[in-house]
């Protein structure tokens, strides 16, 4: 059976408005949470039932539940933005459907068929219309599909009952210092994913992995962890949760390849897009940490940054290795960098055109 539509089934007690107003004149990132949430069910014997917005709120599950012990589950993240007219909007958000599906059948979930995707996140937004902060500024509601098996049974087999949720998020900056160019570890000792592995799949084992690796960056000072790729260790994968970009003396922008091992972020892909637009020679293949760290050293490398949904495009300032620290440019935000992400924050809060046609209308 196919579910089309996510109806409120329960009345919900709404956060009062003086309450949500405080929330989301400092909303930090990930903290605070709506009023409602979108669910549906999968069983093995039926399929996906039908869909509902219940209230945020605990879940109940058994202590046996598949995903506590084997971790099958996969998640999106996803952002609706408000425009000076009042209009919500999301970017992209049948990327994020299919890159679900492509997640799920990697972890032998079941795939959520997109329209079903589509439907879930437009009605929670609804729904959750005054949790949308205002056009000004640079907030947005952050969105996060997941998906588990809620299967009871410590047998290990993939669940044959299934959950699917959408919580949402009033969201301001992800990195607690705003846009400030990040100090990042780069670490030869753990990946996040290997060869066959998970890389790919936006699923919460490859961060439970990344998670050592970020506790040993933070005791050097760093932001973030860059990962290596795991079978030679010299090859640039990604941040744990972002993917990777340089930018040339000579006007070219780099980017690792998609290995298997490296997720394959809408940002990204839309950074490519609009590089190429502006004139820059965009390519994406393998990056080489030694032939990386040694074109910062010579300024052959101007710049270098991050990319993923809830950051969106931030600079890296310096690279921090066990042989020393690399300085990326003069260690500032970087002029392409910086024009890059005025560029798609433009698109995605209607101050641009939208060219591509990359936004969607959800209220
Ligand atoms: C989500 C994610 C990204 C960024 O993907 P976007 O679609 O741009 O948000 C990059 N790397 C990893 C590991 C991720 O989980």
């Amino acid at each position: 059976m196919s579910v089309l539509t996510f109806p409120a089934t329960t009345t919900t007690r709404r956060v009062a408005d003086d309450e949500r107003a405080r929330i989301l004149a400092d909303p930090g990132f990930g903290t605070h949470f709506t009023d409602f949430m979108a669910h549906a069910r999968w069983t093995a014997e039926d399929g996906w039932g039908p869909g509902e917005l219940i209230p945020y709120g605990p879940l109940q599950l058994s202590p046996a539940a598949a995903v506590l012990h084997y971790g099958q589950e996969v998640f999106e993240g996803m952002k609706a933005f408000r425009h000076a007219d009042g209009s919500v909007w999301t970017f992209r958000p049948e990327q994020n459907a299919r890159r679900m599906q492509r997640s799920a059948h990697r972890m032998a979930l079941p795939e959520l068929p997109e329209d079903v995707f589509l439907a879930s996140v437009q009605e929670l937004v609804a729904a959750d219309e005054p949790w949308v902060p205002a056009a000004d500024g640079e907030q947005s509601l952050y969105l996060r599909p997941f998906m588990f098996a809620s299967e009871a049974g410590l047998g290990v087999r993939s669940g044959a009952v299934v959950d699917y949720y959408v919580i949402a998020s009033p969201s301001g900056a992800y990195f607690p210092r705003g846009v400030q160019p990040l100090v990042v570890w780069v670490s030869e000792e753990h990946s996040r994913a290997g060869a066959g592995g998970t890389g790919a799949a936006k699923t919460g084992g490859n961060y439970a992995s990344s998670l050592l690796a970020k506790q040993e960056a933070a005791a050097r000072g760093a932001d973030e962890v860059m990962f290596l790729d795991s079978q030679t260790r010299s090859r640039i994968d990604e941040l744990s949760g972002m993917n990777v970009f340089a930018i040339t003396r000579d006007g070219r922008i780099l980017t690792p390849e998609l290995s298997g091992s490296i997720l394959e972020g809408v940002t990204r892909d839309s950074i490519l897009q609009l590089a190429r637009d502006r004139g820059l020679e965009a390519s994406e293949q393998i990056l080489l940490i030694d032939d990386v760290l040694e074109q910062i050293r010579s300024g052959e490398i101007t710049e270098l940054f991050a990319a993923g949904t809830a950051a969106v495009i931030n600079p890296i300032g310096e690279l921090v290795t066990t042989q020393g620290r690399w300085t990326i440019g003069d260690g500032g935000s970087g002029e392409a960098t910086l024009a890059l992400r005025e560029e798609l924050t433009g698109i995605q809060y209607g101050r641009l055109e939208d060219r591509y046609g990359w936004m969607q209308r959800l209220v």
